[in-house]
């Protein structure tokens, strides 16, 4: 790691070289142009890539001052944090402001005292030093913050709740459905399942943003789970702005009752939609499907045909509940 001086004067490069060789600061290198001083950095040089910690810089300089070239090389996104020291004769405020505006980080004024000198030399690098290390760790620590969300996403994947809404996930509502149907089967009991989709929703993310539609969802999930009043009825979240309800031991009247509540109060909730084209407010589609206990479709059949009441709702102008009877 090196030293850079910048002088045009081989008089103040050989002092202030030996100032720093004696202070113990082995690599220094002296430039006497600022020309020079950019096929240095840029890599042009005898030396080729060189690991710059320092510079120090004459403020004044034929062709190219100090201050312009200090401008130039803090344009290179590899120097930003390579403290520039200005030394100069002359420490007329102007002349500093505009060194500090040139990305310069401090001054020594000539002629040189070399216990000064040493100072900034040291604050200087310790500054530069500290700021890698901070570099470093946010680094690291960013690592760590992306490893922690992978961990996260798997672990949610494994578990049965649906990460935004907190009610059950489509894995969940998998399991659900198939031990409610072979219940159901066993104990000749009937089972209703509803699917239900908000009407709409495309619009209301259009409308409201994203971050409104994610609460839209939560409401409706909350709605769902309140309404339900059975401890076997159970609500999920089927993916996107679905849901879907197996209700056990329920027959088609009650399931359709249900399916109306829960479609009355998803739109007495008065949730605010504009851009809906069947109402004021958020409102939803719902298909009701029952397996009778002589009947003996599987629960895939079930969603099938849940589905298909679901879209004869959308079809017939939503915010409705439409009943699918199985042959
Ligand atoms: P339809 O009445 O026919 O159901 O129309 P729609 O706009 O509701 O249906 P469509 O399937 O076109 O759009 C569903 C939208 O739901 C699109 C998608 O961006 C949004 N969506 C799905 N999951 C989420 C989510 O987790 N959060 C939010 N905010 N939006 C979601
Ligand atoms: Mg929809
Ligand atoms: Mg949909």
């Amino acid at each position: 790691m090196a030293i850079v001086i910048v002088d045009d004067t081989i008089f103040s490069l050989e002092v202030i070289k030996s100032f720093l060789m004696t202070a113990g600061y082995l690599e220094v290198i002296t430039v006497k142009s600022a020309r020079e001083l950019y096929q240095l950095v840029d890599g042009y040089s005898d030396r080729g890539i060189v690991e710059i910690d320092l510079i120090l810089m004459d403020i004044i300089m034929p062709d190219v001052d100090g201050i312009e070239a200090c401008r130039n090389i803090k344009k290179r996104e590899w120097l930003t944090d390579v403290p520039v020291i200005m030394v100069t004769a002359t420490t007329e405020k102007e002349n500093l402001q505009l060194a500090f505006s040139a990305g310069a980080m401090d001054f020594i004024k000539k002629p040189l005292d070399r216990v000064e000198l040493l100072a900034r030399v040291r604050s200087a690098l310790r500054l530069k030093h500290e700021t890698a290390r901070r570099k470093a760790r946010e680094t690291e620590l960013l690592e760590v913050t992306h490893q922690l969300q992978e961990a996260n996403e798997r672990l949610q994947s494994l578990s049965f709740l649906d990460g935004l809404t907190g009610i059950a996930n489509r894995r969940h509502f998998d399991q659900e459905l198939l031990q409610e149907s072979r219940r159901a089967n066993r104990e000749n009991n009937p089972i209703s399942l509803i699917m239900l989709d908000i009407d709409y929703f495309k619009a209301f993310n259009d409308t409201y943003g994203h971050l409104k539609g994610d609460d839209c969802l939560k409401t409706v999930a909350s709605i769902l789970k309140k309404s339900l009043k059975r401890p076997g009825d159970f609500a999920a979240r089927y993916g996107g702005e679905e849901f879907a309800v197996v209700l056990p031991n329920t027959d088609d009247a009650g399931a359709a009752l249900v399916a109306e509540e829960l479609r009355a109060s998803i739109e007495g909730a008065s949730i605010k939609h504009i851009n809906s084209l069947c109402a004021d407010y958020v409102t939803v589609s719902l298909g009701v499907v029952t397996r009778l206990p002589e009947q003996v479709e599987t629960p895939d059949d079930l969603i099938l045909a849940a589905d298909r009441a679901l879209y004869r709702s959308k079809h017939e102008g939503r915010n409705r509940v439409s009943v699918e009877r199985l042959e």
